[in-house]
C-alpha cells in the first residue's frame, strides 16, 4: 500500500470524482484483501483512536456539550473495543463456512466464502460522530474493502478530528474522508459504489436508496424511528426507572435507540411517574442546567423543534429550557395520548411521554398506529411468556428485555431496523457479513460422472422426481 498520508482535503467534483477512481483501482489491486493487511490496517487505526481520544473527548464535548464518560462509553471506548473484538475474531470469520450438499448436487461439498465488497461508501450522522464514523468503518476494513467516509456537517470540531485521523493513519485510495453537506453528498451519490452504509433519518434515508438505485448499488440503512418502552405491572420498578433514566437521557437523548415513549401498566403508573421522577433528580440534580453528565442539544433548529413537543400542561418532570445553551432539561410528559403532537414522529430529544395501558392488546394497538417500524423495543417485566409474547409480536430492529440500548453496545449481536426503521445489520460478525459478499460454491467430485441432468432425458424425470420430493 502507498503510505503517504493525506495531505488535502476532497471536496470538489473532481477530487470527488478522482478519489472515488482511485479506490476502484487500489481496491482492484488486491491490496486491501489479505488477513495480514486488515489486521495491520485494524491495528493502526486503534493505535490512531487510542492516541486521539483526548481530542475526540474535545471535539464532543464541543458539538455536543457530551460528558468525557459517555464519550468514553458510546464512541470512542466503544471503537476500540470494537477493534480489539475484530481483530481477535476475523481469522475464524473469514474462514470459509462449510454447509450441506444436496442430493441433487452430488457429489461435492459446498461452502460459503467471504470476499470484499469493494469502494464503500459511509454517510454518518450527528449524534454519535465518532462511533457512527468508525463502527463501520472497522466492519468495512475487517472484511477487506476500501472506504470514502462523509460525516455530518453538524459536528464541525468531530469531523475535523476524524479527518486528521484517517488523513494521519491511511493513503487516500484506501481510506479517505470528505467534507461537505449536501451538495457533495449528491456529488458523492452520482459515483459507482459497491455499496452504501447510510446512518440518519429516515427522511434522508429514502433520497440515500433512490440515488443508489440509479446504481443498482445495494445500500445499508441504519434509520431510526419510536421505539417503546413497556412497562409492565409485575416489573422492578427500582430497576426500571434507574435503567429507563440513564438509556433515555444519554447524549440528550439524541440516539437513535433511545426509548421514544413509555408504555406503562395503568396498576403502577403512579408509583412509575413518583419513582422516574425522583430518579431523574437524583441523577441530574434539581437544575440539570448545572449537571456535568448531561449534554446539550445540537443545533438551533433541533432546540427549536424539540421545545415544539413539549406540551407544559402535561409536564410532570423538567420542561425548562434555555435557547443561548441549547439546553433541555430531562423532562417527562404524563397522561399523553396518540394525538398529542410528541406522539406524531421520533422526539430524538430528552422528552419522555409516559402512556398507560390496561392490556397486551391496547399495547399493539397503540404501537401499530405510530408511523414507523420501531428501531427497538423494550420491555420490563418478571413474567417470560409476557416479554416472549412482546418480542415476537412487535416488529422491531432489536430488542431489550429489562434494558434499554444496550443490546447495541453487544458486539456478538446483531444491531439494525426493520421496516422504516432500517435494513440490513453490522457489528461484529453481523458487521463482516455487511461489508462481504457471501459467495456461495459448490465443487462437484470428478472420480465419478453422473449424467442424470444431461439430455437425452429419456425418462431420466422419474429418477428425477424422487431425488425433488
Ligand atoms: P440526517 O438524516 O439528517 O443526516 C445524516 C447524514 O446525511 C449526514 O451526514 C447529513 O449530512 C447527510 N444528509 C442530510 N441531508 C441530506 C441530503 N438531502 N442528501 C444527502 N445527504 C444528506 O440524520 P441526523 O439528523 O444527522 O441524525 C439523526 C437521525 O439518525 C435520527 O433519525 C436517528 O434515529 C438516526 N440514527 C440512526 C442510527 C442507527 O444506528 N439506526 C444511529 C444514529 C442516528
Amino acid at each position: 500500500m502507498d503510505t503517504d498520508n493525506q495531505t488535502s482535503t476532497v471536496t470538489t467534483e473532481k477530487e470527488i470524482i478522482d478519489i472515488v477512481a482511485k479506490q476502484h483501482e487500489y481496491f482492484k489491486s488486491g491490496a486491501t484483501k489479505s488477513y495480514q493487511s486488515r489486521i495491520d490496517n485494524l491495528k493502526k487505526l486503534k493505535s490512531a483512536l487510542i492516541k486521539y481520544e483526548g481530542e475526540m473527548h474535545a471535539a464532543l464535548k464541543q458539538d455536543l456539550g457530551k460528558p468525557e464518560f459517555e464519550s468514553f462509553l458510546s464512541e470512542t471506548g466503544f471503537c476500540v473495543h470494537d477493534i480489539s473484538t475484530t481483530l481477535s475474531k476475523l481469522k475464524g470469520w473469514m474462514k470459509p463456512k462449510f454447509k450441506l450438499t444436496s442430493l441433487l448436487t452430488q457429489p461435492g461439498t459446498s461452502r460459503v466464502v467471504y470476499s470484499p465488497l469493494g469502494v464503500n461508501l459511509i454517510i454518518a450522522p450527528y449524534n454519535y460522530p465518532v462511533m457512527l464514523t468508525f463502527a463501520p468503518l472497522i466492519a468495512a476494513i475487517a472484511a477487506g474493502n476500501t472506504a470514502v467516509i462523509k460525516t455530518s456537517e453538524l459536528t464541525p470540531a468531530c469531523s475535523a478530528i476524524i479527518r486528521k485521523i484517517i488523513n494521519e493513519t491511511f493513503a487516500a485510495e484506501y481510506i479517505v474522508h470528505i467534507e461537505g453537506e449536501v451538495n457533495e453528498t449528491t456529488i458523492l451519490l452520482q459515483q459507482k459504489f459497491e455499496h452504501i452504509f447510510f446512518t440518519g433519518s429516515p427522511r434522508v434515508g429514502s433520497i440515500i436508496m433512490a440515488a443508489a438505485a440509479k446504481n443498482l448499488t445495494p445500500v445499508t440503512l441504519e434509520l431510526g424511528g419510536k421505539s417503546p418502552c413497556i412497562v409492565h405491572q409485575d416489573a422492578k420498578l427500582d430497576i426500571a426507572v434507574n435503567r429507563i433514566v440513564s438509556s433515555k437521557f444519554l447524549n440528550a437523548a439524541q440516539t437513535c435507540v433511545a426509548p421514544d415513549y413509555v408504555l406503562v401498566h395503568k396498576a403502577v403508573k403512579e408509583e412509575f411517574l413518583s419513582k422516574l421522577k425522583d430518579r431523574i433528580i437524583t441523577v441530574y440534580g434539581e437544575d440539570a442546567s448545572t449537571s456535568p453528565d448531561f449534554a446539550r442539544i445540537i443545533s438551533d433548529n433541533h432546540f427549536q423543534r424539540i421545545c415544539g413537543l413539549i406540551d407544559q400542561q402535561k409536564v410532570t418532570v423538567g420542561g425548562q429550557s434555555n435557547a443561548e445553551t441549547r439546553f433541555i432539561a430531562p423532562t417527562v410528559m404524563r397522561d399523553v395520548t396518540l394525538t398529542d403532537k410528541i406522539m406524531s414522529d421520533e422526539i430524538f430529544g430528552p422528552v419522555l411521554p409516559v402512556l398507560e395501558y390496561d392490556d397486551i392488546d391496547e399495547i399493539y394497538s397503540i404501537v401499530d398506529q405510530l408511523p414507523h417500524h420501531p428501531l427497538a423495543c423494550y420491555i420490563f417485566s418478571e413474567d417470560s411468556n409476557f416479554q416472549k409474547e412482546i418480542v415476537n409480536n412487535i416488529q422491531s430492529g432489536g430488542a431489550c428485555i429489562n434494558n434499554c440500548i444496550f443490546h447495541a453496545a453487544n458486539h456478538h449481536i446483531p444491531f439494525g431496523g426493520v421496516g422504516e426503521s432500517g435494513m440490513g445489520a453490522y457489528h461484529g460478525f453481523d458487521g463482516f457479513e455487511c461489508f462481504s459478499h457471501k459467495k456461495g460454491v459448490l465443487k462437484t467430485a470428478t472420480w465419478i460422472e453422473i449424467p442424470l441432468t444431461y439430455a437425452p432425458y429419456g425418462n431420466k424425470i422419474n429418477l428425477l422426481r424422487k431425488i425433488m420430493k
